[in-house]
């Protein structure tokens, strides 16, 4: 097989291919721009075909009519102040966990890398994080899960979150949660960010959080330690952050993401509720509200059984259609320059963050 996909720029780097090939002849390798792309070992390839039948990519359409929409917000102040919206990823996640299950959502690692785990313990989980999650050997973990009789709650992208259904056709016990997804950030990109956060404050970065609460200002704080610092930042001011919103680092393919429509064929898709003003003026005070679209009858059924431990109330759809549930995110012209930027190392191999900061942060 010579490659997976004819346009590289569609690939999502989900990895189903890499976990899915019988011979084990596809590997994750990164491009220029430090995103992950599968690179198939010819001399190892049994051409079986079984990458291109996983592959979300040539068939993304997942449409399928919403049942229900709901604004979110759990009644523990402690949980909503941990979450990144209203708290409607542990409210869900305590569902499953409730019927014995297990979570699997995106952490990071002692290296600060962003990836999949599986677990009971959902603290990792919480908070956005917006570089590219690794998934790895989580589909071979889910597997095992499902084999075991387990439930198990997926939350994730929503490409992600079809490459995992495809790669689990029809398994009852298997619940997807997307949360609305905007794009995602090169894993090398945002190491390379971490290693200059280090350097300028001399220490080694012990945690960083893109969106902290802070003065209920809907989580628009950005908040790092480095040593025995923490410093603060408002996310709109943050050059990094500010990059990410003018979304010039995305992946290729986020710029023409097939999901960005309500209703597609997961439990749920969620979300910060933006416009919940226009609807709710009491929920409008800065402290988050999730938007929860209910894909399914069993999803509606459990988000319905949760209202001891959330604030609960139906959302009007026509509110709750924001940019990324509408089209994609638009690549503008200096997405090329800031890679090309990206890709040009200084003389002692690394890449001049300060500079792309600089220049595209403003
Ligand atoms: C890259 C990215 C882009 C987003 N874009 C939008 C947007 O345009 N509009 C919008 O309304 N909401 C967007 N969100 C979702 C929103 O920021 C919250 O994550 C969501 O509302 C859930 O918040 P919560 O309060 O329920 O719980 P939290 O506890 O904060 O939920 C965290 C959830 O997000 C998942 N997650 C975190 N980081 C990643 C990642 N890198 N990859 C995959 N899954 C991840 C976790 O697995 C967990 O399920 C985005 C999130 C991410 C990660």
């Amino acid at each position: 097989m010579q490659q997976i996909l004819e346009n590289t720029k569609k690939c999502f780097g989900c990895e189903a291919c890499c976990y899915s090939c019988p011979a084990g002849a596809i590997e994750m390798k990164a491009d220029k721009e430090g995103f992950y792309y599968p690179v198939i070992d010819q001399a190892a390839c049994i051409d079986c075909g079984r990458c291109r039948e996983v592959c979300p990519s040539p068939d993304p359409y997942v449409f399928k009519p919403e049942i229900s929409y709901y604004a979110v917000r759990v009644k523990d102040q402690e949980l909503l102040q941990k979450s990144t919206s209203g708290g409607a990823f542990s409210l869900i996640a305590g569902g499953i966990l409730g019927m014995g299950g297990l979570i699997c959502g995106a952490s990071y690692d002692e290296d600060h890398k962003v990836k999949h785990i599986l677990a009971e313990d959902i603290s990792p989980m919480r908070k956005s994080k917006y570089v590219q999650s690794t998934l790895g050997d989580i589909f071979g973990k889910i597997g095992e899960a499902l084999k075991d009789g387990r439930t198990v709650l997926f939350t994730g992208t929503p490409c992600q979150c079809h490459s995992v259904k495809r790669v689990f056709p029809g398994s009852e016990n298997l619940w997807l949660a997307s949360i609305i997804c905007r794009g995602v950030q090169s894993p090398l990109y945002w190491q390379e960010y971490c290693r200059y956060l280090e350097k300028i404050h001399n220490g080694n970065l012990k945690s960083y959080c893109a969106r902290e609460k802070v003065k209920m200002d809907d989580a628009h704080t950005v908040v790092y330690t480095v040593g025995q610092e923490t410093y603060q930042n408002n996310y709109m001011k943050d050059p990094f952050s500010r990059i990410y919103s003018k979304e010039l680092s995305l992946r290729p393919s986020c710029y023409s993401c097939p999901y960005t429509t309500p209703g597609k064929d997961f439990d749920f898709t969620i979300g910060d509720y933006w416009g919940v003003e226009k609807e709710y003026a009491d929920l409008a005070d800065g402290k988050g509200t999730s938007l929860v679209i209910c894909g399914s009858a069993r999803a509606d059924r459990l988000i319905s059984s949760c209202s001891e431990k959330a604030d609960i109330r139906s959302a009007d759809p026509a509110n709750a259609l924001q940019p990324a549930l509408v089209s994609p995110a638009k690549e503008g012209i200096l997405r090329k320059f800031l890679m090309k930027d990206f890709a040009c190392k200084t003389p002692d191999g690394d890449c001049d963050i300060a500079l792309i900061l600089k220049k595209y942060g403003n």
